[in-house]
């Protein structure tokens, strides 16, 4: 807001999210019994620029675990510590056209299909540096919250639910362990995963962390360097085709944005070079896809012409 000027952006924001507001549709997960406390009328929007304003309306500042959405952020930290070759070794890049949870290996390569499905996330979390996995965990935890531009921190309650409940993403991990794609303990391994998934983000955290990869890998909002270039442009690639996992097509067409949802209502997008956008609704259509947050992206996608694909 420039000097009381109220910003087209803000609100045309404002007005979008007066509107999607009255969806009323999809249903908050609950097979991880501590996500089915969220509030279903939560519903928070925010929009970072490249040259690093951040715009908000609705419930942008209510905390929410970060699930899914970590995970684009921790295959950019799994790039950035070993290169895409080693990287690309161990987790493939090929849409599954499958849910978040899919008991599927690559046939042939016993490798996940990609980083943004659970077994592929299981897999990249072991990938990033460190000695072993509480070390791993932080230097996960350290690069989110450098991604968001503050110090993230950990919803015990969520993850003592999650692990509660966990016993399939234990099964992912036990399958990948046999394919030669997991060394080491599951437990510990599947254990990191747990942790990522229960870190507290806002709409506004998603937005920047969202805005960081769009601009290259520095955080436009602390000037800081996260990730370099070529990782984001990787990242981003993989996102588009497979970050809304069985939805990833209709996804694309629709926005045009590469995306990463999440199981809690948390869903990011980013426009290469141009801006990032962090939603929160916890009511999810049946393949995990905030349903807020699908309408919203699409309407701000029409409205701004933000489509990777149209014509100039
Ligand atoms: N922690 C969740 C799980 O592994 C994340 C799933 C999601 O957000 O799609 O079941």
């Amino acid at each position: 807001d420039a000097g009381g000027v109220p910003s087209p952006v803000q609100e045309m924001l404002d007005e979008l999210h007066t509107r999607v507001r009255d969806v009323d549709a999809g249903e908050v997960a609950t097979y991880i019994p501590a996500l089915g406390k969220a509030d279903p009328a939560l519903f928070g929007l925010a929009l970072a620029t490249q040259d690093g304003h951040v715009y908000t309306a609705g419930d942008a500042d209510t905390g929410f675990t970060i699930q899914s959405v970590s995970k684009p952020f921790v295959y950019a930290l799994a790039l950035h510590d070993r290169g895409l070759n080693a990287v690309l070794r161990r987790v493939g890049v090929e849409p599954t056209g499958e849910g978040f949870d899919a008991l599927r290996l690559e046939a042939g390569t016993g490798r996940p299909l990609n980083p943004m499905v659970n077994a592929g996330a299981v897999v990249t979390a072991s990938l990033v540096d460190g000695d072993d996995h509480g070390q791993r965990f932080q230097r996960i935890i350290d690069g989110l919250s450098a991604f968001a531009g503050r110090e993230l921190r950990l919803d015990h309650e969520v993850l003592a639910s999650e692990e509660r409940t966990g016993d399939h993403n234990r099964a992912l991990g036990y399958l990948l362990r046999n394919a030669g794609a997991l060394r080491g303990d599951v437990n510990e391994a599947v254990g990191v995963y747990f942790r990522q998934c229960s870190i507290v983000v806002t709409a506004r955290d998603l937005a920047v962390m969202a805005v960081t990869l769009a601009a290259g890998g520095v955080n436009p909002v602390t000037g800081r360097r996260v990730v370099g270039a070529d990782t984001c442009e990787h990242v981003l690639a993989v996102m588009a085709t497979s970050g809304t996992y069985d939805f990833a097509g209709e996804w694309l067409l629709r926005t045009g944005l590469p995306a990463k949802s999440g199981v809690s209502g948390g869903l990011v997008a980013a426009l290469p070079s141009q801006l990032g956008i962090g939603v929160y609704s916890p009511p999810l259509d049946r393949r995990g896809t905030s349903v807020r947050a699908i309408a919203a992206c699409q309407e701000l996608s029409a409205r701004f012409g933000l489509h990777l694909m149209r014509p100039a």
